[in-house]
């Protein structure tokens, strides 16, 4: 594997690349986050560095595909150099703020029933550089991106290490400069790493997926809940919200005839009572062959008008995406087979 100097900060680039003084490890650090690929381009170095620079690799993955949506939305799929393939999404809102909605894990193995990643298995964690990589390919494409959420494949919370080091290069000053309010880190609920992230300090947002208030209903949509009760899973919450100070965020995938009933909802009260909570109701977006239903119109309205009857403050996620399966919980690719993104060019 070639080094990812993407998933370097300024000091790193210039003891790894051994070059003096370490200024230039800034520059360096800068010229890649302005999107410069070539050491060649980077006309503030001293000519001879280029020169003996000149062969180094600075982004390792390539987009293979690219997908855009009527509604502003882009998936592309990107290669990496052990040729797995991983997706990422841009989101555009109605203010044409640009958000990047990342991948931390190509594949997940969480295996939560409704979600088309869970279908692929893990095939690897993801290196800070390559999560970054994602960054940057977005906004070469589609001009600045002020919001990232780590939405896209994999469970952020299962590479914590390289999901934080991300955050750390994409935060930088002399980089992206990308507030932690602006960044949201969302998990299936491993509350061990909900805690670790509290403790780090780091104000990062923080979304839980947490589909379903019913212990029952919950542990058979999503296996991580046979080993994480729902009371382990608020007292995380409670914990990071006594150190974070922030609300946050619960994912409600809603399904038809699953959890939209107004049982649900009342449970769903009980949860997120003493909590500091939004709730993001998303309609379940379909992926082939899984046995589950969108939920209509009105049942989604329903829903919604019985959350905010119990006073809970709630937010509903458009169906953006969808035409290029780029919505919610439809990232997949099938790996090193004759469908791949690029197959036949190779
Ligand atoms: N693994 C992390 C982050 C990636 S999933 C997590 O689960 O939180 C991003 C979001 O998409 C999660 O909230 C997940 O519940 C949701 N999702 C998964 N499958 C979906 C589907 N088919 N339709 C709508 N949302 C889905
Ligand atoms: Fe993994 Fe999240 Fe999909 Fe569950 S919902 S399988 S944790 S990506």
């Amino acid at each position: 594997m070639k080094p990812l100097l993407t998933g370097m900060l300024p000091k790193e680039l210039s003891q790894y690349l051994n070059i003096k003084p370490s200024f230039r490890g800034n520059q360096i650090f800068e010229w890649i986050h302005r999107g410069i690929t070539s050491f060649t381009d980077m006309t503030n170095l001293p000519l001879e560095l280029r020169e003996t620079l000149k062969e180094k690799t600075i982004l390792t993955s390539e987009v293979s595909k690219e997908e855009l949506s009527d509604d502003g939305t882009a998936k592309i799929t990107l290669k990496l150099q052990d040729n797995s393939y991983i997706e990422s999404v841009l989101l555009v809102d109605e203010n044409e703020r640009k958000t990047a909605c990342l991948s931390s894990q190509a594949g997940c193995a969480m295996g939560c029933t409704f979600c088309k990643t869970a279908t692929m298995g893990l095939i690897r964690n993801l290196d800070a550089g390559e999560i970054v990589e994602q960054f940057l390919h977005l906004q070469s494409r589609y001009g600045n991106i002020s919001n990232i959420v780590f939405m896209g494949m994999g469970e952020p919370m299962a590479n914590l290490t390289e999901v934080m080091k991300s955050i750390e290069i994409l935060h930088h000053p002399k980089g992206q400069n990308i507030g932690h309010r602006r960044i949201t880190v969302s998990t299936s609920g491993i509350t061990e790493k909900i805690k670790e992230l509290a403790d780090t300090g780091i104000p990062v947002r923080l979304a839980v997926s947490l589909i379903s208030a019913d212990e029952k209903i919950r542990a058979e949509l999503m296996p991580v809940a046979g080993k994480e009760t729902l009371k382990n899973l608020k007292a995380s919450l409670v914990y990071f919200q006594e150190k974070a100070k922030k609300r946050i965020t619960m994912e409600y995938v809603l399904m038809a005839g699953i959890n939209d009933k107004r049982e649900d909802a009342i449970k769903l009260r009980h949860f997120t009572h003493n909590l500091k909570t939004i709730v993001n109701i998303i309609p379940w977006n379909p992926v082939d062959d899984l046995p589950y239903r969108e939920p209509d119109d009105k049942t989604v309205e329903s829903f919604i008008t019985m959350l905010e009857e119990l006073s809970i403050t709630v937010t509903k996620r458009y169906r953006k995406g969808r035409s290029v399966n780029g919505a919610c919980g439809q990232l997949a690719v099938l790996q090193n087979s004759p469908d791949s993104p690029d197959s036949g060019r190779a």
